[in-house]
């Protein structure tokens, strides 16, 4: 259930007391959210849809208030029901499992920020609406257009979700260094562990070199978030966002440009965007992907728009909700289940590193054990420079 819903008569996002306010002309501190007239029921089903997936069939859900304690337990918001009563928003639909839209993927609520750079942006979004860089219109058009995508583009999560842990551990495990010699067991304090752990299970090393090749270093936050993934949606599809992947360059190359150009982004920048890097910031990510989407994709169109927008001063707050979105969530996690499940080579999910580790340690002080009872073969003493 969403709590807003685009509507096409006003152009805009409407929670249901804005929508009922502006139908019926009642102040909303004075609507009566318990019951509709059957002729605002009525206006409702045409003229509203969905947020993401563009449903129709909106039913207006009364607050719900406690009789006893004349509390509110529910907030007034929309249904959506295809005739026969049933649930009419796509398969697909975030919405048909979830009421907020900050928990559906993508979708960046500028309506009420929570932080610092979202509220900012929100300035942003407000002065594009202003100066006609873009409309409430153009912001539904692009959740339908990325709905289309999602609904097009699909992979199957096979991963076991043991493996981007797993990898994780070997990747960081893989120093590079000169190749082990059982003479180097002589030296003093020689870090054992750590060759062992370099060198534990060479049969990952095609997968560590694809990922090197592809840029993908296993961070913690992808692995967490591939992890995750894997083990909610194992034998589904997903989003394969890996389509969006020039449209990520062009969105990062528009964000580094906001955030170079515009004062308050670029005074900031070390305070309080260095925390998280910028490609990581979905407000942002979403403000430079509509101005893309509104621009055919062209950079230098979507960074003159920009300036009109920044232009403005101090824009006027838009009534009513306003939601973007940033297409590129889960694009890192999700690359990485593909490369790991695609990959020619595959590792173990059963394997216990941390065993494979100790296992090599013992075999290595073994074999420096073997070329001290040998005599140390092939050991050349170094020779002073006078002798
Ligand atoms: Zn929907």
């Amino acid at each position: 259930m969403p709590l807003t819903a685009y509507s096409h008569r006003f152009a805009a996002e409407l929670d249901l007391p804005q929508w009922l306010s502006r139908m019926t002309g009642v102040p909303l501190d004075h609507l009566r959210l318990e019951g509709f007239e059957d002729n605002w029921r009525h206006a409702a089903a045409q003229d509203l849809e969905c947020p993401s997936c563009g449903a129709r069939g909106a039913v207006l859900v009364a607050s719900g208030v406690d009789r006893k304690t004349r509390r509110k337990v529910r907030q007034a918001t929309f249904r959506f029901r295809d005739p026969d009563g049933g649930d009419a928003h796509a398969p697909l639909c975030d919405f048909a499992a979830h009421d907020d839209p900050a928990s559906v993927e993508g979708l960046v609520n500028f309506q009420s920020p929570k932080d610092w750079l979202t509220r900012q942006v929100r300035v942003l979004v407000c002065g594009g609406i202003q100066a006609g860089v873009f409309t409430q219109a153009d912001m539904r058009a692009m959740r339908l257009w990325f709905f289309q995508q999602r609904q097009s583009y699909r992979v199957e999560i096979t991963l076991d979700p043991r493996i981007p842990e797993l990898v994780r551990s070997i990747w960081y495990s893989k120093m590079p260094s000169i190749p082990f010699s059982p003479s180097h067991g002589d030296i003093r304090d020689f870090d054992w562990r750590g060759v062992a752990r370099r060198m534990a299970y060479p049969e990952a090393d095609g997968l560590l070199a694809l990922l090197a090749e592809r840029r993908l270093w296993p961070r913690d936050d992808m692995v967490a978030s591939a992890t995750r993934l894997a083990t909610r949606l194992h034998g589904q599809t997903v989003f394969d966002v890996s389509v969006f992947s020039e449209k990520l360059v062009l969105a990062n190359s528009l964000v580094d440009f906001i955030v170079d150009s515009y004062g308050a982004f670029r005074a900031n920048r070390t305070v309080r965007l260095a925390k998280n890097r910028v490609d990581r910031q979905p407000a942002l990510l979403a403000l430079a992907s509509l101005l893309l989407f509104k621009s055919d994709w062209h950079l230098s169109s979507a960074a003159e728009r920009f300036a009109r927008l920044a232009a403005i001063s101090a824009p006027p707050d838009v009534l009513g909700n306003l939601i973007g979105l940033n297409p590129f969530t889960d694009y890192w996690s999700v690359g990485l289940i593909r490369l790991l499940q695609d990959s020619p080579t595959q590792i173990d999910p059963t394997l216990d590193f941390e065993q494979a580790v100790s296992d090599c340690e013992r075999n290595l002080r073994r074999a420096h054990q073997a070329w001290i009872d040998a005599g140390r073969p092939n050991h050349t003493p170094l020779h002073s420079s006078n002798s």
